[in-house]
């Protein structure tokens, strides 16, 4: 029997995760396929039911049913639970489905590969306070990082971000405040931070950017997470200024090897699906 993943969403315009996994599947000689379903909210229910079944070894969940799927699994790990988004879900032997999130792990490997050092001690500016962002402060926060400043468009989905994490940065000795890109001391904290992160659809669907890169330190690592064009004005203008800068392609190899190790037990597969997802990453033609 060919086992399947299914990653449930709506739109689905992006073939990513599919060339990763199916390659991961076949150099793991896997008997398993990942598609994708593009379903109607109505529809979801039914697809977390049918996931229970044998033929199943987990599913994937994007935009925009990260948190309806965690109401409807059997059990949401405690991270996914924190951060309020579900992204994959894995079948356990008797059936049970267990929702767990792989994008603030893999935000923390790309990222730490990034900067070529641990996220522990750093100074961190993220921009944005969507379902990205929440993956990024959380990260950050575990990993403990000395503050985390997030700026948002909108300061009150930034306050509410802060507040949703103040607990977990308390015993993590992190400071956490949220500020506005029109604070004049939006550029002290700019010039103070060790990293800066976009998680935000600039850069994507926005022209523009969310850091001021003229203000960061010299030794200042930028991280956008967006990954499509493969070249954000962000790391564009990083790179002119001499920063270490990385797109967010590699938190998303990352976050799908997690998630692959999950449905197969099989590790050490990012290696496999960096080298599937190239040609995509590449391709000029493929749009946000
Ligand atoms: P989301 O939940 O829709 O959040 C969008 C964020 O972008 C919000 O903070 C929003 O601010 C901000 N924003 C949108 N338009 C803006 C503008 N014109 N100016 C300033 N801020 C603006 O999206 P998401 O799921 O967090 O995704 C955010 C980005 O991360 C996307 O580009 C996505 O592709 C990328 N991503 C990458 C990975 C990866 O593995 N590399 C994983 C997940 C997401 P408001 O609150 O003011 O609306």
């Amino acid at each position: 029997m060919t086992r399947r993943v299914l990653l449930l969403g709506k739109p689905l315009r992006r073939r990513h995760s599919v060339e990763m996994h199916n390659a991961a599947f076949d150099a793991a000689g896997i008997d398993a396929r990942y598609e994708l379903a593009e379903l109607d909210e109505a529809d979801v229910r039914p697809a977390v039911a049918a996931a229970r079944g044998p033929g199943f070894l987990g599913l994937g969940v994007t935009a925009p049913y990260k948190q309806l799927v965690a109401g409807l699994v059997d059990e949401v790990e405690e991270d996914a639970a924190e951060i309020g988004a579900v992204n994959n879900v894995v079948r356990a032997d008797d059936g049970r489905l267990i929702g767990f999130n792989s994008d603030a792990p893999g935000f923390r490997a790309g990222a730490e590969l990034a900067l070529g050092r641990p996220l522990a001690g750093l100074g961190v500016v993220v921009a944005g306070a969507g379902g990205a962002a929440h993956a990024v402060v959380y990260a950050c926060v575990r990993a403990g990082a000395r503050r985390v400043d997030i700026a948002n468009r909108t300061p009150e989905s930034g306050a509410d971000l802060v507040a949703q994490f103040t607990a977990s940065a308390n015993s993590s000795g992190t400071t956490l405040a949220g500020i506005s890109y029109v604070d004049p001391a939006y550029m002290s904290v700019v010039r103070a931070a060790d990293l800066a992160v976009n998680a935000t659809t600039v850069g994507m669907l926005h022209p523009g950017m969310t850091i001021p890169v003229e203000e960061l330190p010299a030794g200042a690592t930028v991280f956008d997470l967006v990954y499509v064009p493969a070249e954000t004005p962000l790391v564009r203008a990083a790179r002119e200024r001499g920063l270490r800068a990385a797109n967010g392609s590699e938190m998303l190899i990352q976050q799908a090897a997690i998630a692959f190790e999950r449905w197969t037990g099989i590790g050490g597969m990012a290696g496999v699906m960096r080298a599937a997802v190239a040609p995509l990453l590449a391709d000029p033609s493929v749009r946000a």
